[in-house]
């Protein structure tokens, strides 16, 4: 009965669909020197509000490298998205942003004390190292959870993610993380495609 409520949990925020999956490497996105015209994003900044996070990455990232993508709040409109990483495409531009949903945002930041962290790096995930989403769980302590910090959904209100957090931290930035996966969570990866000013734009929701 645990596992069962702990998986309804996990899959309260996606909707089952499988869609395919755009992975673009590192050396593809090219961070414009001058403004773009028709930049189809919602800022060319990162929101104030983002900066303890942004100045936690520079901290943990392996090579020291900082969040260049630009974060804003949003309301999103697909029903328990909490965020998304859009990558913009047109001809050889390529330009990346993160838009965080707000309700749900202050609405974690008030439930959930590792709400926040947890939205914030899983999109930089995406948009500052290319990461897809992993679909895998683990078991601790009896308790189902997942492996990554990019699983595609909002971690459980628990205690363990602080517990956990060096390995979800070596995990996400390329390391083997410290406990073992024991199964594969059903992939509810969304994704959405848009256009805007010429440019074609791949958002994975979530
Ligand atoms: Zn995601």
């Amino acid at each position: 009965m645990k596992l069962i409520i702990a998986l309804m949990l996990l899959a309260s925020c996606g909707t089952k669909t499988t869609t395919e999956r755009i992975v673009l490497s590192g050396s593809q996105a090219q961070e414009p020197t001058q403004p773009i015209p028709g930049d189809p994003r919602q800022a060319v900044d990162i929101d104030d509000e983002f900066s303890l996070y942004t100045d936690e990455w520079l901290l943990l990232h392996p090579e020291g490298k900082p969040v260049t993508t630009p974060m804003s709040f949003t309301d999103i409109p697909e029903e328990g998205v909490l965020g998304v990483c859009i990558t913009w495409i047109k001809g050889d531009i390529i330009l990346k942003e993160i838009r965080i949903d707000e309700p749900s945002y202050r609405e974690q930041m008030d439930l959930n004390p590792i709400g926040p962290h947890t939205i914030i790096f899983h999109e930089l995930g995406h948009c500052e190292l290319d990461r897809p989403h992993l679909d895998l769980l683990s078991q601790l302590e009896g308790k189902i959870i997942p492996f990554s910090i990019m699983f595609p959904s909002l971690f459980p209100r628990t205690a363990l993610y602080k517990e956990l957090e060096a390995h979800y931290l070596d995990e996400l930035f390329g390391g083997p993380g410290t406990i073992p996966p024991v199964s594969r969570f059903e992939s509810i990866t969304k994704s959405r495609t848009m256009e805007k000013n010429g440019f074609v734009g791949i958002g994975i929701l979530n």
